[in-house]
């Protein structure tokens, strides 16, 4: 294979132009793995992993005994070996929907819940879905790498809007309208934040939702860490403004019950009365 024209002879190339924009994304894994061979070598002092997603690496950090034997019991079934529906089984979506509700001022049906392996693949097939030809979405900087890596492999335009330091990490809203325009789809918003922490206030959500509404666009919430809170402000789901803008959430339970393994995550349309999302996207 070392011979140019053999290679040649093979239609298979791989992906440059994903291989190229994989690596200026800068995985959070590629960083990890960096700073562990700078560090593991010669110093004797102790690290604290504070870059480490998986919470399930430590001891002190194990799921509930009734999850573990919840799912012990639905494999002993064996009433759950077969290929379930593509958006996840009745009974999964309606735990997820009543579970979610109960923050919310409506209440969701199973119909607005897709099942997801974790919430990797919620990203996944939300940006597939909102990726027509010429469209751009928003990002937060600083973000979540993966947005930007999916964005590369599916030629979905990336415009970043800047999340503000001296205001706790809040959204610029004055970037995000010279940003979009008429083929901007939709912006996304992480919250709990991922990497700085933040817990947006209810007063911040709201004005995201009505300059979104204004711009016509609809805002994907990551809220993977949700109810996972540090300091004083509460979580609220972006879907509690679902009435003034349609809200796409993604979530799993990766990381509040502490499983990242068992991949179970959610895409939820939280759109009672703008677009009815759950309905167009069947
Ligand atoms: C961990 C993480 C994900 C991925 O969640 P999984 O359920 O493990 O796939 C998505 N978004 C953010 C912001 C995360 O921190």
């Amino acid at each position: 294979m070392e011979n140019g024209s053999e290679l040649e002879k093979w239609g298979f190339r791989g992906n440059e132009k994903l291989s190229a924009a994989l690596a200026s994304a800068v995985t959070v894994r590629g960083i990890l793995m960096k700073l562990f061979e700078s560090l593991s070598k010669d110093d004797p002092r102790p690290t604290v992993p504070l870059g480490h997603g998986d919470p399930s690496a430590f001891p002190c950090f194990r799921t509930a005994a009734v999850a573990e034997d919840a799912i012990v019991d639905a494999v002993r079934s064996a009433k759950y070996n077969g290929y379930a529906p593509p958006v996840g089984i009745l009974p999964a979506r309606r735990a997820i929907a009543d579970y979610l509700s109960r923050d919310l001022p409506y209440a969701l049906s199973p119909d607005d819940v897709h099942v997801t392996i974790g919430c990797i693949q919620a990203i996944e097939v939300t940006m597939a879905v909102l990726a027509r030809p010429g469209a751009n979405i928003l990002l937060p900087r600083p973000g979540f790498p993966y947005y930007e890596s999916r964005a590369a492999a599916i030629n979905l335009e990336v415009r970043h809007f800047d999340l503000n330091p001296e205001k706790g990490w809040e959204v610029d809203l004055e970037s995000i309208e010279a940003l979009a325009d008429e083929n901007t789809v939709a912006m996304v918003i992480i919250n709990p934040g991922n990497p700085c922490g933040t817990v947006y206030t209810h007063q911040h959500l709201k004005k995201i939702a009505e300059t979104a509404r204004k711009l016509g666009i609809l805002v994907v919430a990551d809220e993977v860490y949700h109810h996972l809170t540090f300091g004083s402000n509460p979580f609220v789901p972006m879907g509690a403004f679902g009435s003034i803008v349609p809200v796409i959430t993604l979530g799993s339970i990766s990381k509040r019950w502490i499983v990242p393994g068992w991949r179970l995550g959610w895409i939820v349309t939280n759109d009672p009365n703008v677009l009815h999302l759950s309905k167009r996207l069947k």
